[in-house]
């Protein structure tokens, strides 16, 4: 998502999360140029509850996560998700 509002929301979560990924926690980086996005790191904007399932853009529905954890994630609950990602199971 590479709009305005995207590009706003990321630098906002960014602040909110302290610069940690929603789900493994390592910091992440915050860039807009296309060569540093395709780092694993580097932040995305990830919807909790996925569109495919009726989640929404609206911003409490809106978290930061890395890019690996975000192409990795699939057809998880964010919650589980994140369990996984953390050594919890
Ligand atoms: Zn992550």
């Amino acid at each position: 998502m590479d709009t305005r509002a995207g590009r706003y929301f990321r630098w906002l979560l960014f602040w909110q999360q302290q610069g940690r990924c929603c789900y493994c926690g390592e910091h992440v980086l915050l860039t807009y140029r296309p060569y540093d996005a395709a780092r694993p790191y580097a932040a995305t904007l990830e919807h909790l509850h996925r569109r495919a399932d009726g989640g929404t853009g609206h911003p409490s529905n809106l978290a930061m996560a890395c890019k690996r954890c975000n192409d990795t994630r699939g057809e998880r609950d964010w919650l589980s998700y994140t369990s996984w990602r953390r050594d919890e199971f």
